[in-house]
């Protein structure tokens, strides 16, 4: 089955909703069935909750590696994908899912972009994260002009007074960066104490004591406004004294939070804040929508990217069937399937042809 843009949207097999761990192996599974998948993710980069909570951390229990780093992982599963060739729009958040009388869907993402897909596959995690946005009077109007949460363009900044919040990877991260184009930094913490690496901690206090820029450990209490544009902050420091600081810019880095968000409107039967699927195939109660990994609910679920990999495969076959109903699957080893072996693009036999392989376990 052959992926096509037309001119409206992109014609694909499967969309999958989150590239964590589990949205990352579902295009592998889908591949081997010769199926193509389109993968969207609202964080700007892959790996869901390994890539942003946990990156430097070990985890033991994937079966035959003994260890390796959160980040480790996602590289393996990012190279393990690679022959199937997926789409992959990152930065986006997948906001409407509309299933049509011809049994396919209509897919949409914040950016715009258009899917038209004939199955969707709901990787969704804990779902999408979103920053912690500052909860101070009119903070939202200033949102994408001068208070940003994320960084698309740091040449937006030279030559710009710049306060950034926050005490994490990013705040300390930017605050390194943005030091060199800016024409001022503070960075403003509410504590001494920091969440970022130390090395980054200890190169931002160098910075400030050589006189590059300024740390104020203390709580933002509110906006100085003048003349409809955002001028400054008022800083509740830690001796008691409110300081206005000025500012051309205004950057939060105080992490993200997940939120079900736009998966709650699509229709699906929900046990609080998860999907509920069949453990045969992994479909929801909407038929050609499947969840898999932490999103899902049922029987005995364990929250374990193990197991998010078992519900991809059967997924895979799900999704095979809603695109080719009552068309025979035969499971095949990749091992001993020349089939197999071809869309992992591991052998140089050149035809497409289907047989069935003689080893091959018939159980589809
Ligand atoms: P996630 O990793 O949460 O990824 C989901 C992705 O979907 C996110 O990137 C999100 O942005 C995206 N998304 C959601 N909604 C939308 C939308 N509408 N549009 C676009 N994108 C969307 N598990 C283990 O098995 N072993 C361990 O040792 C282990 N250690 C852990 C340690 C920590 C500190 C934490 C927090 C978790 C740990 N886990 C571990 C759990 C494991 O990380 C999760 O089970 C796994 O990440 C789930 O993968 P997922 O792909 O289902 O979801």
């Amino acid at each position: 089955m052959s992926l096509e843009r037309s001119k409206f949207a992109i014609v694909t097999d499967a969309v999958i909703v989150g590239a964590g761990p589990i949205g990352l192996f579902q295009v592998f599974e889908l591949g081997l069935l010769g199926l193509r998948a389109e993968v969207i993710d609202s964080l700007p980069q892959i790996g869901g909750q390994c890539t942003e909570l946990y990156p430097d951390k070990p985890i033991y229990d994937i079966p035959a590696i003994p260890v390796c780093t959160a980040r480790e992982l996602i590289e393996r599963l990012a190279e393990q994908i690679r022959p199937f060739s997926a789409g992959l729009h990152l930065g986006q958040e997948v906001t409407e899912v509309k299933p049509r009388a011809d049994r396919r869907f209509d897919v949409a993402t914040s950016r715009g972009l258009r899917f038209d897909t004939g199955a969707v596959i709901i990787a969704g995690g804990v779902g999408s994260f979103q920053p912690r946005r500052l909860a101070l009077a009119n903070a939202e109007r200033y949102e994408g002009e001068s208070l940003h949460y994320r960084v698309k363009d740091p040449s937006q900044f030279a030559g710009k007074d710049l306060v950034i919040l926050g005490g994490g990877d990013s705040a300390l991260d930017w605050t390194l960066t943005l030091v060199e184009k800016a024409r001022s930094v503070v960075l403003i913490h509410r504590r001494s104490e920091f969440r970022a690496a130390p090395a980054s901690v200890q190169r931002m206090l160098a910075l400030r004591d050589a006189g590059r820029l300024d740390f104020i450990e203390g709580q933002v209490q509110s906006l100085v406004e003048q003349d409809g544009a955002l001028r400054g902050l008022r800083v509740a420091t830690r001796d008691g004294i409110t300081r206005a600081v000025d500012l051309d810019q205004l950057l939060v880095f105080w992490g993200l939070h997940p939120k079900l968000g736009p998966i709650a409107q699509w229709g699906l039967e929900l046990h609080r804040r998860t999907v509920a699927v069949s453990t045969a195939s992994f479909q929801t109660s909407v038929p050609g929508i499947f969840a898999v990994g932490d999103i899902n609910d049922y029987p005995g679920k364990k929250k374990l990217i193990l197991s998010g990999f078992h519900e991809a495969a059967l997924a895979a076959f799900g999704a095979r069937e809603h695109l080719a109903p009552g068309e025979k699957v035969h499971l095949q080893y990749t091992t001993t399937s020349p089939l197999l072996q071809r869309r992992l693009g591991v052998s140089a036999q050149p035809s497409e042809v289907v047989a069935p392989a003689r080893d091959s376990v018939r159980r589809a």
